[in-house]
């Protein structure tokens, strides 16, 4: 069966490929370059499961097939949760994660240790053909560093340093951190039920 990944991050595909190769093997995974293009369904919803039931419904729309697709975040403590849905675009439309780190460090930049709290949110959905639709949850704790460290990852991971942890997320290899990563525990929990 194939069922389609709405996405075009390689990193995400490949992740989510090694999960079902031991969960549902006979699920043969697909992105969105696999298919005939069509436009990106913009993230128009305030919340992570809106915008993943968005883009997986607008898959299953567009292709036939059964449709996943996730939506994630940063939600900082000391901001009231936010950047949120915000998280790509933090300091402006130009999606840049360098900027995004340096204005979230700037803006807590006089909060101490204790205040320092975050976390990574993801929500995956999984959308049939039939209507079916399955929503799942993954979570990261952990705290905000004082200066990016490490090049793994992407997007906040240089000041991400995870619960039990002394080292960010980018410092940590790709298996190490997909074993404890919001988007690996949602996608885990999704293939699970396939
Ligand atoms: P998306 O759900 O892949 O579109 O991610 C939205 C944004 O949230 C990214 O552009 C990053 O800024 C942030 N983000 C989500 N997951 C992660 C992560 O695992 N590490 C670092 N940043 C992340």
């Amino acid at each position: 069966m194939r069922v389609l990944l709405a996405t075009r991050n390689a990193g995400k595909i490949a992740e989510l490929r090694q999960i079902l190769a031991e969960a549902a093997p006979a699920v043969a995974l697909v992105g969105l370059d696999a298919v005939d293009e069509y436009p990106e369904t913009p993230e128009t919803e305030l919340t992570f499961t809106g915008n993943a039931l968005l883009k997986a419904r607008d898959g299953v729309a567009r292709t036939g097939l059964p449709t996943i697709a996730d939506d994630s975040g940063l939600a900082v403590d000391a901001l009231n949760g936010m950047p949120g849905v915000l998280s790509a675009r933090w300091a402006g439309p130009a999606k840049n994660d360098e900027a995004n780190n340096a204005l979230l460090l700037g803006q807590i930049a006089d909060i101490d240790e204790a205040g320092r709290g975050a976390k990574f949110v993801c929500a995956a959905a999984l959308v049939w053909p039939d209507g079916r639709e399955v929503v799942v949850h993954g979570e990261m704790p952990g705290r905000i560093g004082r200066e990016p460290r490490g090049s793994n990852g992407f997007g906040y991971d240089p000041l991400f340093i995870p619960e039990g942890y002394d080292v960010t997320s980018a410092e940590l290899s790709s298996e190490e951190k997909n074993a404890i990563s919001h988007r690996g525990k949602a996608f885990r929990e999704l293939a699970s039920g396939i």
